[in-house]
């Protein structure tokens, strides 16, 4: 396969908007869950650079469970995000949705992020693989890493091997966190695959103070990043308030990420 590890001595870096995720260094990718207004797209950028993030997240669609929560701002929502990397720098993920609108998302984005939901989206997945951008492939919340594995090579088969793999938790039995960070899915997929692997502690517990822990047992994993959550009024959002990281805890976020970027 394409993405396995054989016929790759070296693990593989990714880069988006010249920003390195890979093995030599660990990438903090922040933002706000959903992209609200230019005003809030903007604080959360700013607070993302306080905990050293060198690449901006959020969502312009947004995937809901209920038909009846914020789908998004779509288009203007990825105008946002690109003014808001105008002025602060920070290149651009964000989520598509739907293979429609990969030509759109990629003219705005810096690398295009399929979520849980999507990731056996065959048609999305090919058309993402032929858009020439970074691609970040969200774990399948019910899927197995083969299953995982098996997605990114759609991607990879269109010639895109710029495919970042991020852990987002699985669904469990246990209904104390929204999802169970697979922590053992970093060094497997590592060892499978030479693509890098990020985590995401935001999404997989659900609750903004399992974020900094589920970071740091991410990265002791041997992560190549996270993929964090923030916001300036959590108790507002339109998205995952709850798990929103806020003032203070972004300084122990950017310690979480020095203590470990030291030993490397
Ligand atoms: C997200 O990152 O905005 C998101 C919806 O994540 P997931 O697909 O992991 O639920």
């Amino acid at each position: 396969m394409l993405v396995s590890r054989e016929n790759h001595t070296a693990r593989s870096v990714v880069e988006v908007g010249g920003v390195p995720i890979g093995p030599d260094s660990i990438t903090l990718i922040a933002g706000p869950c959903a992209v609200e207004t230019p005003e809030q797209t903007l604080a959360a950028a700013r607070m993302a650079r306080v905990a050293g993030a060198t690449l901006l997240r959020g969502g312009a669609y947004k995937p809901r469970t209920s038909p009846y929560a914020f789908q998004g701002l779509g288009v203007e929502g990825l105008r946002i995000l690109a003014d808001v990397r105008a002025e602060t720098g920070l290149p651009v993920v964000t989520e598509v949705v739907a293979a429609r609108d990969v030509d759109v998302v990629a003219e705005h984005a810096d690398m295009l992020q399929v979520g849980t939901r999507n990731m056996q989206n065959f048609q999305l997945l090919q058309a993402v693989g032929d858009a020439g951008k970074p691609v970040m492939l969200k774990r399948g919340m019910t899927a197995t890493i083969e299953e995982w594995l098996l997605a990114a090579e759609y991607i990879a088969q269109r010639g895109n091997l710029d495919i970042v793999l991020c852990e987002r938790g699985i669904r469990t039995y246990e209904t104390a966190t929204r999802n169970t960070l697979d922590v053992a899915a970093v060094p497997v997929v590592q060892h499978l695959s030479h693509l890098p692997v990020i985590v995401d502690p935001s999404h997989s517990g659900g609750r903004r103070d399992l974020v900094i822990p589920l970071s740091r047992a991410g990265l002791a994993a041997g992560a190549d990043g996270l993929i964090v959550d923030v916001h300036p009024h959590p108790e507002t959002a339109l998205c995952d308030g709850p798990q929103a990281l806020v003032g203070a805890d972004l300084v122990e976020l950017s310690r979480a990420v020095a203590v470990f970027s030291s030993v490397m």
